[in-house]
């Protein structure tokens, strides 16, 4: 496997994607993982309700408000924010024991989470991704058709602030094409060869 080929002892960096709401994150994410296991993808904790596409344990672990501060309250989030309504949360031991063990690890998190891991791991690389203008991005929260009006505007507001936080970041890829941008934090992440032939 990919793991047994990596030279032992070898801490990997941790890469963190973040970026408003309907960016295009998950996208990315889900090719990644389609086409690039030897890059492991935390799947965070969280007490959304689960989308009709989405399987348990595959995006998310869903749980329910008790579930989740538990984990709060044992320490076992590296981070956790609430949006929109919601709380979402990446359990640690996973990501550390993949790093001990030399895997590059990938977190998909809001600007909160990438906040506070910006704090407790400072080595980690920060990528923002960025809409290609505001009204594609309206386009795309609103287009979605999985949620409410009401959260829809809520996550525009969230994302209008969002915006905001470029700066903050090592890096920023532009959402033109997902799979420009997949293969642009694949270099980033330092995997070489990546496959660009295969979508
Ligand atoms: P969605 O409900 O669209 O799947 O996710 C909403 C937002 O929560 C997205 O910006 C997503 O990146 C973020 N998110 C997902 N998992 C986590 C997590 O574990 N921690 C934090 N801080 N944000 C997360």
């Amino acid at each position: 496997s990919a793991e047994e080929e990596r030279p032992a002892g070898r801490e990997q960096r941790l890469t963190v994607l973040s970026g408003p709401s309907g960016v295009g994150k998950s996208t990315v994410v889900r090719e990644i993982r389609a086409l690039h296991p030897e890059v492991w993808l935390s799947v965070s904790v969280t007490t959304r309700a689960a989308r009709p596409a989405e399987t348990d344990g595959v995006e998310y672990h869903f749980t329910d408000d008790a579930g989740f501060d538990r984990m709060v309250a044992r320490g076992e989030l590296l981070e956790w924010a609430q949006f929109a309504g919601n709380r979402y949360g990446t359990p640690r031991a996973p990501v550390e024991e993949r790093l001990r063990r030399g895997q590059p690890v990938l977190l998909e998190i809001d600007l909160q989470g990438a906040r506070q891991v910006r704090e407790s791991m400072p080595d980690a690389l920060q990528v923002f991704l960025a809409p290609p203008s505001w009204e594609e991005l309206v386009r795309r929260l609103t287009g979605r058709g999985t949620e409410p009006p009401e959260v829809v505007q809520r996550r525009l507001d969230t994302a209008r602030v969002e915006l905001a936080a470029e700066k903050e970041f090592d890096a920023t890829l532009v959402n033109t094409s997902v799979r420009d941008v997949r293969e642009e934090l694949l270099a980033l992440i330092g995997i070489s060869g990546a496959g660009s032939a295969a979508l």
